[in-house]
């Protein structure tokens, strides 16, 4: 049974509950995320790892925090568990990596608060 729901951001499109925004507004507002979010390593995030991370979410396509919850919900990003700071091994090394939701993301990023004051973050299993 398939419900819909509005698009968060467009408010036109319709999509599955469980999504947040349509495919169209999920690209242009991850790569705005992108792009706020690591501009110090913005050459990280080349086409490269936009094809990593695109197979990585297609092989992990519901957020990790969610399901830990319970909650099915699709990710839009994939995060690195350990924050790379720049560091090109820990930024590909994908045992590191975890699809999450915009909103678990952003619970997680505000938690480790601003450059040089982060907290571990937990994986509890
Ligand atoms: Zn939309
Ligand atoms: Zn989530």
């Amino acid at each position: 049974m398939i419900q819909s729901k509005q698009c968060a951001k467009c408010r036109i499109k319709l999509i599955p509950v469980g999504e947040t925004y349509c495919p169209e507004c999920k690209e242009s507002k991850e790569k705005q995320y992108y792009q706020n979010r690591n501009k110090e390593w913005q050459h990280l995030y080349g086409s490269k790892w936009q094809r990593a991370r695109k197979s990585f979410l297609s092989q992990y396509p519901l957020c990790a925090e969610c399901l830990r919850n319970g909650i099915t919900k699709a990710a839009d990003v994939v995060d690195h568990i350990k924050s790379h700071k720049g560091n090109i091994e820990l930024f590909w090394d994908v045992s590191s990596w975890n699809s999450l939701c915009f909103r678990c993301h952003n619970k997680k990023t505000a938690k480790e608060g601003a450059f040089g004051n982060k907290k571990e973050y937990k994986g509890a299993q």
